[in-house]
């Protein structure tokens, strides 16, 4: 069956699509053709962007949340998860010292947090816009109203990260319970659409239950939405969640699917997630080669950084991280590539 792969691949190319089950063919096809795969995906993210690659402050702002995902480590349910939220001036203090490093995106993304109601949120923004006119504004903050989402993209904010979770109505229903609907979550990012927003969406690579035909469904999906952002990551199990049994997403799964998504928007922005640097201690280079072209490092104080736990082990909570930042530089020289200081807006509009 793999003798068609490279058949698969040039089509793939060519016309930045195929049907299911051609996806479903690829997505089940070995591990000998990745190398193809992965090389036409990364002359097309040079191509895009040259060796630029853009960073994002990642600013973990709260991690009380009123959903129960049955996957994540900070869900309601998560009794044992010691719980913050960071002020005003805290968050103030990330963006100042993010700008100083070289950062131009911040991106504020939490649990959904009764407490940062409209109006705090709105704050925070307006502060940000104030301060940093030159920088974009990333939330992700879950779901919300249309109202809401128009308050947000009026008070300033540039960029909505909102991951669909999966494609495949079955499956969303086995990672979510009943009051959190595949329907509710397709709807917010159609909304955020509309209000233009520059929209990201995504998926966890090797979820419980995931399967070929799901996956197909997420590129399909990806490709119909045409967003300016795809975060996608492995799945990695946390021990306090109904998930703890269940085995991490593979790295090379993960990769497949970052280069199939680069073909398929091959101007969109595509980050090599933490969860990926996780999994391998060279998962951020290696996510750059498969066609990544984003990296989004943690800018949260140190001292919370271990408490937005969405799973287990996840790298660069300690105090060696110092920020990340000259670390971070050496490892993308090393796949041939530079960091940015610029907004990085997407390409694929
Ligand atoms: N509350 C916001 C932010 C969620 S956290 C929202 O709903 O959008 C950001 C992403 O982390 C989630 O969308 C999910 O895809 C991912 N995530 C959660 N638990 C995870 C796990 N156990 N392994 C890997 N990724 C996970």
């Amino acid at each position: 069956m793999c003798l068609m792969i490279n058949n698969l691949l040039d089509k793939l190319y060519s016309e930045r699509t195929l049907s299911k089950d051609e996806f479903i063919s690829l997505i089940n096809c070995p591990k000998d053709t990745s190398e193809h795969l992965r090389s036409l995906a990364e002359k097309v993210r040079i191509e895009n962007y040259g060796h630029d690659i853009y960073m994002r402050g990642l600013i973990e702002f709260s991690n009380y949340c009123r959903q129960d995902c049955y996957y994540c480590g900070i869900r309601r349910s998560n009794t044992s998860c010691p719980r913050y939220r960071l002020s005003f001036n805290d968050i103030a203090e990330c963006c100042r010292e993010g700008y100083r490093l070289g950062f131009r995106t911040f991106v504020l993304q939490s649990g959904e947090d009764p407490y940062f109601t409209d109006d705090r949120i709105c704050k925070i923004i307006e502060a940000i816009k104030r301060d940093y006119p030159d920088c974009a504004v990333t939330l992700s903050l879950g779901e919300k109203s249309r109202e809401i989402y128009k308050r947000f993209f009026d008070c300033g904010a540039d960029r909505y990260l909102l991951r669909h979770e999966t494609a495949n109505k079955a499956h969303f229903k086995k990672l979510h319970p009943e009051n959190q609907t595949f329907e509710g979550r397709m709807e917010c990012l159609q909304i955020l659409k509309e209000i233009g927003y520059q929209v990201g969406c995504g998926f966890m690579v090797g979820s419980p239950f995931q399967n070929a035909e799901c996956l197909a469904d997420d590129l399909l999906f990806i490709k119909k939405l045409n967003p300016q952002m795809v975060g996608i990551g492995p799945f990695i199990p946390h021990g306090q969640t109904p998930f703890k049994e269940y085995s991490a997403g593979s790295l090379d799964m993960t990769l497949k699917m970052l280069s199939i998504i680069r073909l398929m928007l091959p101007g969109v922005l595509l980050p090599a997630t933490t969860a990926l640097a996780t999994i391998d201690p060279r998962g951020r280079e290696k996510g750059i080669l498969a066609g990544a072209n984003v990296v989004m490092p943690n800018l949260s104080p140190v001292k919370v950084r271990e408490k937005y736990q969405l799973y287990d082990n996840k790298v660069c909570t300690g105090e060696e991280s110092a920020q990340c930042r000259s670390c971070l530089e050496k490892r993308i020289q090393s796949v041939g590539c530079r960091l940015v200081v610029a907004r990085g807006d997407s390409k694929n509009i």
